[in-house]
């Protein structure tokens, strides 16, 4: 589902140049899944943006299920995201002035819309979030506020989906909903690349890869 081969990232700064990741290759297997731990300033957040397509890598090789993404033009990128991948980040990024069920509907790609406005209320239903449809997310708890960012990254069906410390503003019965929520998503077959310095999260992974200073020194 992922593979990166050799891939370097290297930030220029006008301090000089940052290598955020260092010739790292790595294979995640579709229906994984794993949780990227590793000192601040590892590289975690940016080996996620590589495999979400959000970043391009400095050199080397990037294949998410099975397309070459380093040879496609930023719009094809962008296609492929939306339909490929969901996103979960530790600050939500929800749309403050749309209400619950239209933050989940505002990422609906075309050719998944025909139902997805009756799948987006059934999602909620089931992340206890029925009776918050139409509630904005100043009114939500910050729990609830991560439900609604993880039924939206589930709205377009992605096989994969990519956790940026998700349970890092969330009290500990908050963060195991959460956990179940990414559980069930891999029970149903998802992938999972998870981000996290929590013992509790990474716990939930079958794979723990661990980063240092851009490279991968422990892969099991
Ligand atoms: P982590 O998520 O493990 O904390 P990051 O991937 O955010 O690590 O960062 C890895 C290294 O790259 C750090 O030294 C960080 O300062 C640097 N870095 C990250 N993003 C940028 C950027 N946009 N510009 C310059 N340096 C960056």
């Amino acid at each position: 589902m992922i593979k990166l081969e050799n891939v370097s990232k290297v930030y220029r700064t006008s301090e000089g140049e940052v290598r955020a990741l260092d010739d790292v290759t790595l294979t995640i297997e579709q229906g994984q899944f794993a949780a990227v731990c590793g000192p601040s300033g590892c590289g975690k957040s940016t080996l996620l943006t590589i495999a979400g397509t959000l970043g391009t890598a400095s050199s080397g090789k990037v294949a998410i299920a099975g397309s070459d993404v380093g040879a496609m033009s930023a719009s094809a990128r962008a296609h492929f995201r939306a339909h490929q991948i969901g996103f979960v980040f530790q600050t939500f990024h929800l749309l403050p002035y749309l209400t619950v069920v239209e933050n989940v509907m505002a990422a609906v790609v075309p050719d998944q819309a025909a139902d997805a406005k009756q799948r987006a209320g059934e999602m909620l239903e089931k992340f206890q979030m029925g009776h918050r449809l139409n509630h904005r997310p100043g009114q939500l708890s910050t729990g609830e506020c991560q439900r609604v960012a993880i039924a939206r990254a589930m709205i377009n069906r992605p096989k994969l989906i990519l956790a940026d410390e998700p349970t890092g503003n969330l009290d500990p019965a908050n963060a195991k909903e959460v956990l179940d929520l990414l559980g069930v998503f891999h029970q149903d077959g998802g992938t999972i690349l998870l981000v996290t310095h929590e013992e509790e999260a990474a716990s939930r992974a079958q794979r723990t890869i661990l980063l240092d200073q851009g490279r991968v020194v422990s892969s099991p």
